[in-house]
C-alpha cells in the first residue's frame, strides 16, 4: 500500500489550483504526508495570498517564500524546515520559467539574459535545492523534479525550455549518482502538456495537446492528479529501487514515432 504517514515532504511550485506541483501535493497529503509548501514571493503578496488559502485544507505545517533564484531565501527554508521538522523525506521540484519572448519562433533567437535565466531558474534550482536537503535527509529520501519531452526531442517553440529540460534530466542522473550512497533517490516525471500558467507562455500549447489527444495511446492527456498519483509513488517506498530514471506519465505519447 502507497503509504507515507510519518514522511514530512517539502513541495515548491503551486502557483494556483491548475498547478501541476497542487496535484502533487493533494496525492502527497492524501498518502499521509506532512506537508511543507513553499511560493513564488511577489511585491504585492498576492502569490502568498492565492497558494494559502488553496493549501490552508491540507494544513502545511511550513509555509514559506522561497524564489530559487535568492539563495538567502533557499537557506532560511531549509533553516525553518530543521527547526520545525529536524528532517526531510521528500523534496518536490515542480517550477520552472523562460519569458514568452523566449517560447516562440525561431530559437536561435534566444537571448543571453532569456537562456541564463531560464537554465538558472528551471535546471540549476534543482541541483541547489538538493544541496540544502541533503544534510536533512539523513535518513534518505526521494526528490523528484517535472521535466517534458521537449528536453529530449524538438517541440515546437518549447525552445530554449527544452534545452533547460535536457539539462535538468541529466542533473536527475548527476544528483541519483552522487545521493544514492545517501539513500536518496532522485527522479523525474516527464509529464504530458496540460494547460497551466506555466505552459500557457508556450506558443501554441492547445494545440499540442490536441495533438497528443489525436497520437497518445490512452487518446488523451494526463491530469494534475495522474501526475500526482505518480509522483506520490515514486516518494514511496514502493518504488525503492528506482533512481536516476525519467518517468513518462503522458498517457503513452512518448513511445509514437507518428
Ligand atoms: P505552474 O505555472 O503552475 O508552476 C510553475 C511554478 O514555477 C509556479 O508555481 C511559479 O511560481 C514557479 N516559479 C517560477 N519562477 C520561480 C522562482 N524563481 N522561484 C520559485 N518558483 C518559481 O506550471 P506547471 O505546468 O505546474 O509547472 C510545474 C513544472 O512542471 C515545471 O517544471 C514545468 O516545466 C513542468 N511541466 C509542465 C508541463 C505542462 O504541460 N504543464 C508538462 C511537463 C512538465
Amino acid at each position: 500500500m502507497l503509504d507515507l504517514t510519518g514522511k514530512k515532504a517539502l513541495v515548491t511550485g503551486i502557483a494556483n489550483n491548475r498547478s501541476i506541483a497542487w496535484g502533487i501535493a493533494q496525492q502527497l497529503h492524501q498518502a499521509g504526508a506532512e506537508l511543507g509548501v513553499t511560493y513564488l514571493p511577489d511585491e504585492k503578496g498576492r502569490y502568498e495570498r492565492k497558494v494559502r488559502e488553496l493549501v490552508n485544507p491540507l494544513n502545511p505545517s511550513v509555509f514559506l517564500p522561497c524564489d530559487v533564484q535568492n539563495d538567502s531565501q533557499i537557506e532560511s527554508t531549509f533553516e525553518t524546515i530543521a527547526q520545525e521538522w529536524g528532517k526531510l523525506d521528500i523534496l518536490i521540484h515542480s517550477l520552472a520559467f523562460a519569458s514568452k519572448e523566449d517560447l516562440s519562433g525561431e530559437f536561435s533567437a534566444t537571448s543571453r539574459e532569456g537562456f541564463t535565466q531560464a537554465m538558472e531558474i528551471s535546471t540549476y534550482s534543482l541541483t541547489r535545492l538538493a544541496r540544502a536537503a541533503k544534510p536533512l535527509m539523513s535518513e534518505g529520501g526521494s526528490i523528484v523534479t517535472l521535466t517534458y519531452l521537449g528536453g529530449e526531442r524538438v517541440i515546437p517553440n518549447y525552445n530554449v525550455m527544452g534545452v533547460a529540460k535536457a539539462g535538468l534530466q541529466m542533473s536527475v542522473r548527476y544528483l541519483a549518482a552522487e545521493l544514492g550512497s545517501h539513500k536518496i533517490r532522485v527522479n523525474a516525471i516527464s509529464a504530458g502538456p496540460i494547460r497551466t500558467l506555466a505552459s500557457s507562455a508556450v506558443d501554441g500549447i492547445l494545440d499540442m495537446i490536441r495533438h497528443v489527444e489525436e497520437v497518445a495511446p490512452l487518446q488523451r492527456t494526463v491530469t494534475q492528479q495522474e501526475v500526482g498519483n505518480s509522483a506520490a509513488f515514486l516518494c514511496s517506498d514502493l518504488a525503492g529501487g528506482i533512481t536516476g530514471q525519467v518517468l513518462y506519465v503522458d498517457a503513452g505519447y512518448e513511445i509514437m514515432g507518428m
